[in-house]
């Protein structure tokens, strides 16, 4: 009886091994510039009391309304997978007493699970880096924010392709203020609205700008304008954040429409956006929230932040061919042998040459066979050398050969103890 293959959960992805390479220049270059600007990692862990999301997020945002990952664990307690970092790093950070009087720069990477209509560039489970600064009120920690995402941009060699927006949304009291007036004029046009802006307007409705119904759209071109209601002290702020974007050279324009689909974030917020993957266009978001370790239980500690898409990313790298062609090679030589019995021999010389070619990879071939299969296993694996190991008769030293594989197919013949270093110095290791 034939049985149904199990499948992956849809809108969730495997990385086969030939999409690595992407995922670690990118880990690699992330892991660089957070180490540069003195950042350090914190873990934490995929579950968590949804209560820390709703509290977070907010109950009326489509990520806690509709997109979580919820359920009753075997005590009955309510946890759910988190959808984003940020809520998990203060928690830790906040129950560690890593916050109180004291500056951190902290970064994070790892899954994160939104029950969204998967399409390319929008899974149910994807991948973030994110940067947390925690305990800084001015806007130089937002400026620096902002530069790491630059430099990273520029190590990936993204930065022609990428584009920031950035805006002031105000303080949680302008928004209040400004959300009641925004309220009022959606009421007046409820019945150009939509089912989703209706619902809405009364619950949060700054959401209603982030609309992609054009209807929506053209009725809130004549809306309040958030700017009218943000107070001056936020104003000032926000000014003096774009004067360091300036000094620093960082390129941005202003997007009033930029609100930011979480609730946490107060005055400044950005994106960075790209051009090159169709809908799924944003890349990084974040922006400051200082009122949120307050309001998951912690003393109040000012804080700003930003987390970024990382499978959009190995997107971008892949098809601006970003990727560095020594990501892509695995395997620099493949050691095989020409006659039965030369395991032991065999697994001692490709040792013998990973220890004269550190950062190499090395395959022994395994598994027996014929040589010409063994051979063809060692162009399948990508090698640019072979290295043959054959027997010449009984009490004879062994021949060792090393085949090149890509370009020529020149020979070089040696003893087994000179092999290690010929490699080497072909490989200009
Ligand atoms: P979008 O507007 O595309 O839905 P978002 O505002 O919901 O993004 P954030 O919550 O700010 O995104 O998360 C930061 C980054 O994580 C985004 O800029 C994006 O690159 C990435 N991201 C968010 N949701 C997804 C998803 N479902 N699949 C893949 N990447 C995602
Ligand atoms: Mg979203």
């Amino acid at each position: 009886m034939s049985k149904t293959r199990i499948q992956a959960i849809r809108g969730m992805n495997d990385v086969l091994p030939e999409e690595s390479p992407a995922w670690h220049f990118l880990e690699a270059q992330f892991h660089a510039v957070v180490k540069r600007f003195g950042y350090r990692e914190i873990r934490f862990p995929v579950l968590e009391q949804t209560q820390l999301f709703k509290r977070s997020i907010g109950e009326v945002t489509d990520i806690v309304e509709k997109e979580m990952y919820s359920f009753d664990d075997r005590n009955g307690d309510n946890l759910s997978l988190r959808p984003e970092g940020t809520a998990g790093c203060v928690r830790a950070a906040d129950q560690h007493g890593l916050l109180y009087n004291q500056q951190q720069r902290l970064w994070y990477q790892g899954p994160m699970f939104r029950h969204e209509r998967p399409q390319k560039g929008r899974y149910r489970q994807f991948h973030q880096f994110g940067v947390e600064a925690f305990g800084m009120p001015g806007p130089d920690i937002d400026a620096e924010l902002i530069q790491i995402s630059a430099t990273l941009w520029q190590a990936l060699g993204l930065a022609e392709s990428v584009s920031l927006e950035l805006n002031n949304i105000g303080s949680a009291g302008d928004r209040n203020a400004y959300g009641q007036a925004l309220t009022a004029f959606l009421e007046a046009h409820a019945s150009e609205l939509d089912d989703d802006a209706r619902r809405r307007m009364h619950s949060n409705p700054m959401r209603v700008l982030d609309s992609k119904n054009e209807a929506v759209q053209s009725v809130l071109a004549d809306a309040p304008a958030l700017a009218d209601f943000v107070s001056q002290e936020s104003c000032e702020h926000f000014e003096a954040l774009l004067q360091l974007l300036q000094s620093l050279g960082i390129e941005y324009s202003i997007n009033p429409k930029l609100v930011r689909g979480l609730d946490y974030y107060n005055n400044c917020v950005f994106e960075w956006t790209t051009d090159q993957l169709g809908a799924q266009s944003a890349v990084c978001g974040g922006g400051r929230y200082d009122g949120l370790v307050a309001q998951l239980g912690g003393r109040p500690t000012v804080a700003a932040g930003f987390a970024m898409g990382v499978e959009r990313l190995v997107l971008m790298l892949e098809t601006l061919e970003r990727v560095p062609e020594s990501y892509r090679r695995p395997v620099d030589v493949y050691v095989l042998t020409a006659s039965e019995g030369l395991s032991s021999q065999a697994l001692r010389l490709a040792e013998a040459i990973r220890a004269q070619c550190p950062g190499r990879g090395i395959v022994c071939h395994c598994g027996g066979g014929k040589y010409s299969s063994q051979v063809k296993r060692a162009f399948a694996a990508g090698a640019s050398l072979a290295v043959v190991l054959e027997a010449a008769g009984d009490n004879a030293p062994l021949s060792v050969k090393i085949r090149q594989l890509a370009g020529s197919d020149d020979v070089w013949t040696g003893e087994l103890s000179t092999i290690p270093a010929e490699v080497a110095r072909l490989l200009g290791a």
